[in-house]
């Protein structure tokens, strides 16, 4: 497909679904809304990572689980207004995978994963997937990720398409385009299991004692951007929205929030689990590269580096998986 073509299929996706693409401002790219033609010239293709991320067309921010009224529940049809999340990046799509997992029993995810469509971007130009090697690509990589339909940049001018949902392929054919190829998902897990440098993380994490992660409490300020800003986070609160104006009536409400929040851990009485910034951080890591790879054999991290940028007081994974290292050998 070239671009011009594929501008028509961006103005065709628009008639059903609220497109999200990155969009360059200065030197970072940010996952807006594409409303009209000067949008979608905008969108940019670059495979760069964006700032923020495609989390809410997933999961809401702030999404109304029921109504109650007078006491009583009221049963909530569960309905989401269709949303495109256009040129995810590989690693914002194995995130994907993991909130799959995560919310593979719940109802309201599984609709809105239903209304929602996946378009996920890759890159052949200068990853070394020339020829033969394309193969391994759709082998190693496609194959593992959950998308609708996948662009490949296979030139100038040229993407290759492929599908991986019949989601993905009825919406092709029926903008009338056919030379896609379809990727049979073959599970999250690739064979050869989880990447040894992470792994590695994980023992470095399991092994470091309490006092290790007091370096990086006093460093960091709880702010919660690092988690807000990363694809694999999900943390929510639930709270009872009551209506002022009729006793008993109100709304159960769903929306963000972070480990790293002040009250996130806090139980009734006022006691937390997690009473201090350093049990915030090893918190953090600790679900990431020691819980979610034992409950789901992934990684919680896609090692896409937000949290690296975003962090305003500049802590970065690799500094503290080094300096975890550093200090167990100092013990
Ligand atoms: S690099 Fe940071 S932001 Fe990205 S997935 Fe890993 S922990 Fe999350
Ligand atoms: S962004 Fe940095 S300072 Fe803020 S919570 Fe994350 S690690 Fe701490």
């Amino acid at each position: 497909m070239t671009k011009t073509t594929l501008n028509k299929f961006i103005e065709y996706l628009k008639q059903t679904y609220k497109i999200y693409a990155p969009v360059r401002d200065g030197s970072e790219l940010y996952v807006k809304p594409i409303n009209d033609e000067s949008e979608i010239a905008e969108i940019d293709f670059t495979n760069q990572i964006p700032i923020n991320t495609f989390k809410p067309v997933l999961l809401p921010k702030r999404d109304v689980l029921f109504d109650f009224k007078k006491g009583k529940f009221e049963k909530k049809n569960i309905k989401y207004d269709p949303e495109c999340a256009f040129l995810m990046s590989v690693m914002d799509l194995k995130a994907v995978g993991l909130f799959h997992q995560t919310f593979e029993r719940d109802p309201y995810y599984q609709k809105k994963r239903q209304s929602n469509l996946l378009i996920g971007q890759a890159f052949f130009e200068g990853t070394g997937f020339t020829g033969h090697l394309r193969e391994r690509y759709e082998e190693d990589i496609l194959e593992h990720i959950i998308f609708d339909i996948m662009l490949v940049k296979a030139g100038p001018n040229k993407w290759k398409f492929y599908t991986g949902s019949e989601k993905g392929q009825v919406i092709l054919e029926a903008f009338g385009f056919k030379d896609f190829e379809h990727i049979e998902f073959a599970g999250l897990i690739k064979e050869e299991g989880i990447d040894p440098e992470l792994e590695r993380h994980r023992k470095e994490i399991v092994e470091a004692d309490n006092s290790a992660w007091g370096h990086w409490g006093d460093i960091c300020t709880a702010c919660g951007k690092c988690a807000i800003d990363c694809p694999t986070c999900y943390c929510f609160n639930i709270e009872d929205e009551q209506d002022t104006k009729e006793k008993g009536s109100g709304q159960r409400v769903r929306s963000w929030t972070t480990c790293f929040y002040n009250d996130f851990s806090e139980v009734g009485g006022g006691a937390k689990f997690l009473k201090t910034n350093a049990r915030r951080i090893q918190n953090w890591y600790t679900h990431k590269w020691v819980r979610t790879p034992k409950e789901f054999q992934i990684m919680g991290c896609v090692n896409c580096g937000r949290c690296d940028k975003v962090c305003p007081v500049g802590i970065k994974r690799a500094d503290v998986f080094k300096w975890l290292e550093e200090h167990k050998k100092s013990k």
